[in-house]
């Protein structure tokens, strides 16, 4: 089977790598048929891709580790679609010649925002990287101290903006900043103001910020623009579900924010992608930066995220629509029962441990405010050396990411849909 399937080189290859590592190892008793099972099944991984699929377990929905937004299954197609063949990616039908890319999303951008112009790179911190370097190469951009932030990973606001060429002048305090700050700060080098969204912490007590309309108010007086990164943003007010309200960019843009960015894979609940909206003239600017090439989207996630803009065209289908709303909207009582139909097969492969379905909080993830939110319920289950079990999970053909925490392995249910429960429940005897 291994030699019709992966041919005679790599079949020849991994033999001799099993054979040599029998010998290394000193294990010289075995039979022909042993040695081609051994080699069968190193061929199988050496070819099983890295990067697999995972039923996300954690009780956060946006979990960057585990890819952030899951998009809907026609934005997952319309994207494994334009991968496959010939697009009009950048190619005008009506008269035969080049086209702009930007154009299959930015007039929806626009009529989403209530924007004059848009664009689109690769992701948030590309974007907030594109804008500086367009608007303030080697001039200053004053920034309040107090959201001076570190999202994870490399993206820390100071750093991004030294690479960007911008020089951060810093105003205000850790908890407060007021419009003279920023004022005081405004020379003949000052390029914009900046505002970064707090996106994952909170400053409380005695506290003063200046509002997007106040800065706006302050920069325009300089005859400068202010740029606003929102981080995750929403492209509709989350409270008509109950959730927390996040700034939206049409408010940040009627604030008057002169470029507003944000993630495309946050709350908006699409393919990975750093959206840039706000004054035309600017935008232009932005678009001649010969930087965009290097950050600009590939047709795939265009086309994804094409589709998923146009399902916000029809807002009372989000909910249903958009796998990140629905998971993030799911009733408290549809997750229990989820939870509690799979929590026998759970029990079945943890002879011994005490296993139940208790009550949960799940968090938005992706640095979204406040955290332990939404009210869900989990798998729990208890004993010994948790660390062993999560691992059993993990090693399942598609694995299952738990949390461990309070002495038990919680599975919250949140993510876990109803469409995905037969084949959740099919690979749990294979657990060992
Ligand atoms: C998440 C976030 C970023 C980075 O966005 P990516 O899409 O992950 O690159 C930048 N700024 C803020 C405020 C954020 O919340």
């Amino acid at each position: 089977m291994p030699l019709a399937r992966f041919g005679r080189a790599a079949t020849a290859g991994i033999l001799r790598q099993v054979l040599a590592q029998r010998r290394t190892e000193k294990r010289f008793h075995a039979s022909a048929a042993d040695i081609l099972d051994e080699a069968a099944d190193a061929l199988i991984r050496r070819f099983a891709t890295s990067q697999r699929l995972v039923f996300n377990l954690t009780g956060t929905v946006l979990h960057t580790n585990l890819g952030r937004a899951p998009v809907p299954p026609e934005a997952a197609e319309a994207a494994a679609a334009a991968m496959r063949g010939a697009t009009t990616l950048e190619f005008d039908l009506t008269t035969g010649h080049r086209g702009e890319r930007d154009d299959h999303i930015a007039p929806l951008l626009c009529e989403l925002t209530g924007a004059e112009a848009a664009t689109a790179v690769n992701n948030n911190a590309a974007a907030v990287m594109l804008v500086l370097n367009t608007l303030a190469l080697g001039k200053e951009v004053p920034v309040s101290r107090g959201e001076l932030i570190e999202i994870g990973g490399a993206f820390r606001v100071p750093d991004i903006m030294a690479r960007s060429g911008a020089i951060l002048r810093e105003v205000g305090t850790t908890n407060r900043t007021h419009p003279r700050d920023y004022t005081n700060a405004i020379g003949p080098g000052t390029a914009a103001l900046m505002r970064v969204h707090q996106a994952n912490y909170a400053i409380t007590g005695f506290t003063a910020a200046v509002s997007t309309a106040d800065l706006a108010g302050i920069a325009h007086a300089a005859d400068i623009p202010l740029i606003e990164d929102l981080g995750s943003g929403s492209l509709i007010d989350l409270e008509r579900w109950g959730l927390p309200h996040e700034p939206t960019p049409r408010e940040a843009l009627s604030a008057g924010a002169d470029v507003v960015t944000f993630s495309g894979d946050k709350l908006l609940g699409g393919p990975q992608a750093g959206l840039i909206v706000g004054r035309a003239d600017l935008i232009r600017q932005i678009n001649g930066n010969p930087l965009k090439r290097a950050l600009r989207l590939d047709k795939g996630r265009l086309a994804a995220l094409e589709v998923v803009l146009r399902l916000y065209l029809a807002p009372d289908q989000l909910a249903e629509r958009l796998p990140a709303l629905r998971l993030l909207t799911r009733p408290e009582a549809d997750i229990r029962a989820t939870a509690e139909r799979v929590s026998s097969a759970l029990a079945a492969i943890s002879p011994g441990r005490p296993v139940a379905v208790e009550s949960c909080r799940s968090q938005i993830g992706s640095g979204a405010l406040p955290v332990d939110l939404l009210p869900s319920a989990a798998v729990t289950i208890g004993g010994k050396s948790l660390e062993s079990l999560a691992a059993m999970l993990r090693a399942l053909p598609r694995p299952v990411i738990g949390r461990i925490g309070q002495g038990r392995l919680w599975l919250d249910c949140r993510c876990l849909e109803a469409v995905d429960e037969a084949a959740f429940l099919a690979q749990l005897p294979k657990a060992s």
